[in-house]
């Protein structure tokens, strides 16, 4: 077969209908220049001296690379979240690109129809791994500066039958989410199991680095927060209508859940208990690259594909 050479080397500098009419090397050439900007080394032994196979036959597989040194063969994908998958590599390049070019997530339906997989389950699964290695890159630090902290509501049927309007925020079926955002900065959202000082307090002291100033509503939960922290503890009022004080104020707090609400209503319809933490993952990734183009954040999630390094973290 006559060899096409890859036109593009990079997502960053790609529209969306490019990555849609990426051939099988134009995709690998991709992956393997992200996971090898320095050149191809070997994942085993990280000997750089490799020979790549040619595909002659059936029999081989395209994109197989052999060490010279420890003589083991690999491909872009060993030791990765895509390896061992029947998807192949310009569905999984599309599928990060999609990930991470709409706002409020991608849906698996749409994924499984936009890509011609073949069944929901693996379109589910695909997008899931995929929230693994965005989660790997969101949580990489510590927050620093003024950090909003705010807790929301989400998730839950809701149930129709009764005809009573459901019950909003505290007190009710949904899944406590909080967010700790920095301002003009990164954020950081997780389920919690309730709202009471020891969650939300313990969240606080494991996420926020002890220079920040802490942001909150006036929830009794934060009450004593500020002991902790150099910046110490401002609230702000929002039952007696009060919603900035000078620079007091948990709006970025609340874009961030505006965000993630229009998501998970939208988008997801219902998400369970047991998946929110990734789902929150899969947000927080977003926002915190928003600043860069699309092709930029679905290189930085595919950056965070890396299985051994998640593994060894767990
Ligand atoms: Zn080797």
């Amino acid at each position: 077969m006559k060899y096409m050479p890859p036109k593009f080397s990079k997502l960053s500098d790609m529209a969306a209908i490019d990555v849609g009419r990426l051939t099988e090397d134009e995709a690998r050439t991709i992956l393997e220049g992200i996971r090898w900007p320095k050149g191809v080394s070997c994942p085993h032994c990280g000997s750089i001296k490799v020979t790549r196979i040619q595909a002659k036959s059936e029999k081989i597989r395209d994109g197989v690379i052999q060490c010279n040194d420890c003589r083991g063969q690999f491909t872009v994908t060993v030791g990765t979240i895509m390896h061992r998958s029947h998807i192949t590599l310009r569905q999984w390049v599309q599928a990060f690109y999609s990930m991470c070019s709409h706002k409020k997530g991608i849906s698996a339906l749409q994924l499984q129809r936009n890509l011609g997989l073949h069944s929901y389950r693996s379109a589910w699964h695909l997008a899931h791994r995929i929230r693994t290695a965005m989660g790997e890159k969101t949580s990489a630090g510590k927050l620093k500066g003024i950090i909003e902290c705010d807790e929301t509501y989400v998730g839950g049927k809701p149930r129709k039958s009764d005809g009573k309007k459901h019950k909003r925020g505290r007190g009710t079926e949904k899944t406590p989410v909080m967010v700790l955002v920095e301002r003009n900065g990164e954020a950081i959202s997780k389920p919690i199991e309730r709202v009471d000082a020891k969650n939300l307090q313990s969240a606080i002291r494991e996420t926020v680095d002890k220079s920040s100033t802490i942001m909150t509503d006036e929830c009794r939960g934060y009450y004593g927060i500020g002991q902790g922290f150099e910046g110490g503890h401002k609230s702000i009022n929002h039952t007696m209508g009060e919603y900035v004080n000078g620079d007091i104020s948990t709006n970025t707090a609340e874009s961030y859940f505006a965000l993630l609400k229009r998501g998970v209503h939208g988008t997801f319809h219902h998400i369970s208990k047991q998946h929110l933490a990734k789902y929150c993952d899969e947000f927080s990734f977003r926002w915190n690259y928003r600043k860069v183009n699309d092709g930029n954040r679905a290189e930085a999630a595919i950056r965070g594909a890396d299985v051994k390094r998640l593994l060894y973290k767990a």
